[in-house]
């Protein structure tokens, strides 16, 4: 590549940035970080495509902040302090324009979490974002998937249906109204990651997930690595606003137990850390619910107010099933 190309170009225009907490940033072969001693390097990837996971009509500023969003949610389901971002950019045309939206909506939330843009590659094709990134645990402290045990609390930050519903309105499964649609709709987009959260369970937790694909899914991902089973009580379930209104139609119940892009965190603790829990509510000003048990056996199920299971459509996001 020369230095005259629009590839050196747009990643000099929109993507080269002083890099903190990093060795050496944009610009070489590789990035250099220096991994503090006594601590587990935490990495993850995520990949974006258009028309799979967002709507093409979506506005660049809020892309860049979701495509960072949805690693830093990686970061905060294992309790890892995110530091370094990568940035594979698949675009079908340089629009400047566009590009410099993207880049404020990503950079904005990067600054936010003090995370650092070390990295990435840019090419010509259909419109494909993959970030990959990278941060810090205490060496064994990690939030796993694998550590629920029968008896322990199941719990969830935030609340369920904004993303979900406002999916389902663009699928035309649901009807909202339009401003329950633009409340809604900001949650799909803007999702909040966790990550001050995931740090603080820490010790408290006995294992977590981001719920990306759907409740029920998800848990169903500690469910099978922990070798355990769980009971989800749905009158326990935090519901929006706008999810309250839909929650008594069948695909309304389903888009909240089911819908993903919800980006919470789904996590597991023993009940003596009950009191702990409930302090950070307070502490973190984030809402965190108690919605069921882990059991032994396998699989999720769901309660209704009866105390009898509840069937629903749809068990999460499916990747090469979703139409
Ligand atoms: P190489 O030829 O080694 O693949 P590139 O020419 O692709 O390197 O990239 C040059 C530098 O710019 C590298 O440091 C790379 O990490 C960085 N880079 C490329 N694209 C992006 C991007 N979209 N965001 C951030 N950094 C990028
Ligand atoms: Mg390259």
């Amino acid at each position: 590549m020369t230095q005259k190309s629009p590839e050196f170009d747009v990643i000099a225009r929109h993507f080269t940035r002083p890099a903190r907490n990093a060795v050496l940033g944009v610009g070489d072969d590789c990035a250099l970080v220096d991994v503090s001693n006594g601590m587990d390097l935490a990495v993850s990837t995520d990949t974006m495509v258009s028309g799979t996971h967002f709507f093409p009509d979506v506005d660049p500023e809020t892309l860049g902040h979701k495509a960072l969003a949805v690693n830093l949610s990686d970061m905060a389901a294992m309790g890892a302090m995110p530091y370094w971002a990568m940035l594979a950019l698949t675009v079908p045309e340089v629009n400047h324009e566009w590009l410099e939206k993207f880049a404020k909506g990503f950079f904005d939330l990067a600054e936010e979490f003090e995370v650092s843009l070390i990295g990435g590659d840019t090419t010509k094709g259909p419109l494909t974002l993959t970030v990959t990134i990278m941060g810090e645990v205490p060496a064994g402290a990690a939030l796993r998937r694998s550590g629920a045990r029968p008896g322990n609390d199941i719990w969830l930050s935030g609340h369920l249906g904004d993303a979900a519903l406002a999916v389902a309105h663009r699928r035309g499964q649901v009807k909202l109204s339009e401003a329950d649609y633009l409340e809604a709709v900001m949650r799909l987009y803007e999702p909040t990651p966790r990550v001050s959260l995931g740090q603080a369970l820490r010790g408290l937790a006995t294992s977590a997930i981001d719920v990306s694909d759907g409740l029920l899914a998800d848990l169903d991902h500690i469910c099978a690595l922990s070798k355990v089973g769980a009971t989800v009580e749905a009158e326990r379930l935090p519901i929006s606003e706008v999810g309250a209104r839909h929650i008594d139609t069948p695909q309304g119940l389903s888009a909240v137990v089911s819908g993903g892009d919800v980006y919470e965190l789904c996590f597991t603790a023993p009940s003596t850390a009950r009191e702990s829990i409930e302090d950070l509510t307070e502490v973190l000003r984030i809402p965190i619910t108690r919605i069921g048990q882990v059991r032994k056996g396998k699989g999720v199920s769901l309660l209704g107010a009866d105390g009898k299971p509840i069937k629903v459509d749809g068990r999460g996001f499916d990747h090469f099933t979703a139409t």
